[in-house]
């Protein structure tokens, strides 16, 4: 007697699409054939729906204290989102405070997730203060299973590193297996340019993305490539929004380096125009929207493997927190872990850009390979984590306020409408969503270890 079987599904994995059916006991993946001669309390007849691995949303930001205020979606909440969207795990960032260890950040972290997160997780690093103590604890780290740090090259007050600080990380990272993540954004000229702007008065949300035009991103991930390339460490370029850039990864990867990129759904979905809409200020994300050329060529570098994940950069704040005098102030950031998979399949699979091969990969195989989560996750495979989504490819949502799960008071995505929608996502074998509802329990998820980065490097 199995626990859970799914009948007649089209499954899609990074390779294959088959028609099958999957048997899950003790929340594994037992049976994968064309059908399972045994019973289950519960039998699933998935005709017509597709089956893919559930998504690796690489890039989340839960509860973030950031410019003088919390995002809006803590653990809880963001999970009950990333659920209902079909995503089974989240890589957050722990954020090192200013003067603290980064060991003590990943207590804190854990403390704060552990009792709340729905949908497992696993953490990357965010370092702030480059000194002794922290590099030491770089191999630490790695060894609890924190293998990815994330340094920023923007947010000069915040976060920013400098060259040398980053250099020293990558230097060390590589030794024992980690993986550097960058913000690829010139801090010095963005300051330039944004108090140039200030002065003029020129305070709106179209001013954000004036204050950090492409090249300020294209120059950021030139010198990322460079450091990458002394220091001999990976790099994975964060939240990639421009064409050019996209360029620069293609050419660094060209020459064998180990560079990676990830896009994420808003800058699929929109450009620049949406600053001046009458709530522009809601979509003010670093790096900023760009143009429908830059649209159509993150697209594109899905679609031929150049960008190797999509993560959602989901960091949301309400209206309140987005309301501010000017462009500087407003937080940074938009939801995004719940319409992952709904726009990558209504705009991409469904209108002939991505194949379904490529949806996984993008989603679940290639975050799984990168922070060192695979086989575990990111498989549809005998003996992996039954983390599962169906997918109904005729249910057509409107991604709107009321029909989405995070905690905030309007959607960006409102008059966005998609046809391919989650119907079921099961993580380690419970149903943790059906039909938009979530389903799962507060604290259910659990922390996932990431293993060190292969010498070898992963295939994707
Ligand atoms: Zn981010």
């Amino acid at each position: 007697m199995l626990d859970f079987i799914i009948n007649n599904a089209k499954i899609v994995t990074e390779s294959q699409v088959f028609d099958g059916s999957i048997g899950i006991q003790d929340g594994k993946i037992t049976h994968i054939s064309k059908t399972i001669g045994e019973s289950a309390n519960r039998v699933i007849d998935a005709k017509g729906k597709l089956l893919l691995p559930g998504l690796i949303d690489g890039h989340t930001h839960m509860e973030m204290p950031f410019m003088g205020t919390v995002s809006s979606d803590d653990f809880y909440q963001g999970t009950v989102a990333a659920a209902c969207g079909g995503v089974t795990t989240i890589v957050d960032f722990a954020v090192q405070p200013r003067g603290g260890t980064i060991l003590d950040t990943y207590d804190m972290w854990r403390k704060k997730a552990d009792p709340k997160v729905c949908v497992d997780y696993a953490l990357h690093m965010i370092i702030r203060d480059f000194n002794e103590i922290n590099l030491k604890q770089i191999r630490n780290l790695i060894e609890e299973g924190v293998t990815s740090f994330k340094l920023f090259m923007a947010y000069k007050k915040e976060l920013y590193l400098d060259d040398g600080a980053i250099y020293s990380i990558m230097d060390e990272v590589v030794k024992y297996g980690g993986l550097v993540g960058l913000h690829c954004e010139n801090a010095d000229l963005i300051e330039c340019f944004a108090a140039r702007l200030l002065s003029e008065g020129k305070v709106e949300a179209e001013y954000h993305a004036k204050s950090r035009p492409s090249l300020v991103e294209v120059e950021a991930v030139q010198r990322g490539i460079r450091l990458a390339e002394m220091s001999g460490s990976p790099m994975y370029v964060v939240h990639m929004s421009t064409g050019l850039a996209r360029d620069e990864i293609k050419e660094g990867a060209d020459r064998g380096l180990p560079v990676y990129s990830e896009t994420c759904p808003h800058y699929l979905t929109f450009t620049a125009e949406a600053y001046r809409r009458p709530n522009g200020n809601r979509y003010i994300m670093s790096p900023p929207l760009r143009s429908d050329e830059d649209r159509a060529k993150l697209w594109l570098g899905l679609a031929n493997g150049f960008i190797k994940t999509v993560g959602s950069d989901h960091v949301c704040f309400n209206s309140q927190q987005k309301n501010q005098p000017d462009f500087s102030k407003v937080p940074n950031g938009v939801i995004g872990t719940e319409v992952i998979l709904p726009i990558l399949y209504s705009a991409g699979v469904g209108k002939g850009i991505l194949p379904l091969t490529r949806l996984v990969q993008v989603t679940s195989y290639n975050p799984s390979k990168l922070f060192g989560l695979y086989p575990k996750k990111g498989a549809i495979a005998v003996g992996s984590d039954a983390d599962l989504v169906v997918l109904d490819p005729n249910k057509s949502v409107r991604l709107s306020v009321d029909n989405l799960h995070s905690n905030i008071d309007y959607s960006i995505y409102e008059d966005v409408t998609v046809t391919g929608y989650p119907v079921l996502t099961i993580s380690r074998g419970e149903v943790v969503s059906e039909d938009g509802q979530f389903t799962g329990k507060k604290g259910k998820g659990q922390f996932v270890k990431g293993k060190q980065f292969p010498a070898k490097r992963p295939d994707l």
